[in-house]
C-alpha cells in the first residue's frame, strides 16, 4: 500500500484573465520510506501540488482528483479534521526560514505550539522534546536557542529550527519545498546532509520540491519533472538525470550550472513558462521546445514508457515518432 497517492490532481483559480489551471492532471505515489523529488521551473505547479497535499491552498482554489495518505482521502476534509491528519502524519518545511517563523515569538514558543495542539503535550514536555530535536538537527546550545527570537539566528540556524519543528510530531512524510534556496552555498550542503541523515535515522518519507537538480540527485531515488502544471517525465532519479527521455528534462539539465563543470556553454530555455490562464493547445511545452513538430501544437501527448521512465511526449528519447 502506498503511503501517499495523488491521482488526476487538478487545481484551478478564477482570475481576472480567466480560469488559471496551475496543476493539470498530475498522478504519483510514494511508498513508506521513499524519497521523491518534484522538479521544475517556477510556475510549474510543484509547490501548489505540495500545498494541496497539506490542505494549505489559497482560498478560492478549485481542486479535483484524489489525495490519499495512508489510504485515507484528504481532499474535501473539513479544516479541523485535515489539521488533525496533517499534524499526525505530514509536515512541511518551507523555502524561506525567516518568513516561516513569527518574528514576535521565541523559538521555544513556536516549536512547542504543534506538540501542545496536536499531541496535548504540557509545556514542560514540549520543551524537553524541542531540546532533543534541536540536538538531532545539530543546533548547539539548545536551551539558549529556545529563548532566542528568529532574527537572532542565522539563515542556516533558522532552517534547522524549522526542520526540527516539523519533525516534533513524528511525521511519516516530510514535504520540503525548496529547503535550501534562501541559504548560502556552504549552508545548503549542510542542510542537504542533515535531511539525508534524518531520513535514514527516522525512516522518513521525503517529498522534495526543487528546481535544483543537484539537490535532487543527492536526496531522492525517484523524480517527477513538471512543466505548466503537468507531469513531463518521471522515473529513477539516476536515469532521469543521466539519460533524460523528455525534451524539457534535457533542457533543464542543459541550463544547469556545474561547479568547475567544463567549458560547455549553459543553454537557457528560450521563452517563458505559459500563463496558466492562457495555456497553449497541444503539448504545453511546444512554444519552447526545439523538437516540436506540427502535431505538438494540436495534440496533448499521452504518457509513454521509455525504458525505466515515463515520458509525456509524442516522441521517444531518441527522437522517433510514436
Ligand atoms: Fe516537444 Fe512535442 Fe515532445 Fe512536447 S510533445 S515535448 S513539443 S517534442
Amino acid at each position: 500500500m502506498s503511503l501517499l497517492r495523488v491521482e488526476n490532481l487538478r487545481i484551478r483559480f478564477a482570475t481576472a484573465r480567466g480560469v488559471a489551471t496551475v496543476v493539470d492532471g498530475v498522478d504519483f505515489s510514494m511508498q513508506a520510506g521513499e524519497a521523491l523529488a518534484i522538479v521544475g521551473e517556477s510556475g510549474s505547479g510543484k509547490s501548489q501540488t505540495a500545498l494541496a497535499i497539506m490542505g494549505l491552498l489559497e482560498e478560492g482554489a478549485q481542486v479535483e482528483g484524489r489525495i490519499c495518505f495512508d489510504d485515507r482521502e484528504l481532499l474535501g476534509l473539513p479544516a479541523p479534521e485535515m489539521a488533525r491528519r496533517r499534524g499526525a502524519g505530514i509536515a512541511m518545511v518551507f523555502q524561506d526560514p525567516m518568513s516561516s517563523l513569527n518574528p514576535h515569538l521565541t523559538i521555544g514558543t513556536q516549536m512547542a505550539e504543534g506538540l501542545i495542539h496536536h499531541r496535548g503535550a504540557s509545556r514542560t514536555q514540549a520543551r524537553a522534546a524541542s531540546l532533543r530535536m534541536l540536538d538531532a538537527v545539530q543546533l548547539s546550545d539548545g536551551a539558549r536557542r529556545l529563548a532566542q527570537y528568529p532574527h537572532e539566528l542565522s539563515g542556516g540556524q533558522r532552517q534547522r529550527v524549522l526542520i526540527a519543528t516539523s519533525l516534533l510530531c513524528e511525521p511519516r512524510l516530510l514535504i520540503a519545498d525548496e529547503p535550501t534556496t534562501a541559504l548560502d552555498v556552504s549552508v545548503q550542503a549542510q542542510i542537504v546532509a542533515l535531511l539525508a541523515q534524518l531520513r535514514r535515522e527516522l525512516g522518513l518519507s521525503l517529498l522534495l520540491i526543487a528546481h535544483d537538480l543537484g539537490l535532487v540527485a543527492e536526496l531522492c531515488e525517484r523524480s517527477l519533472v513538471m512543466y505548466a502544471g503537468r507531469a513531463m517525465e518521471s522515473g529513477p532519479t539516476r536515469e532521469v538525470l543521466a539519460a533524460p527521455a523528455h525534451p524539457y528534462t534535457r533542457a533543464l539539465l542543459a541550463a544547469r550550472p556545474r561547479i568547475g563543470g567544463g567549458s560547455g556553454r549553459l543553454e537557457a530555455i528560450e521563452g517563458t513558462a505559459p500563463d496558466p490562464a492562457r495555456r497553449p493547445n497541444g503539448c504545453a511545452f511546444h512554444p519552447r521546445c526545439r523538437q516540436a513538430a506540427d502535431r505538438c501544437t494540436q495534440q496533448v501527448p499521452s504518457p509513454r514508457v521509455v525504458g525505466t521512465r515515463q515520458s509525456v511526449c509524442h516522441f521517444d528519447g531518441a527522437g522517433a515518432v510514436r
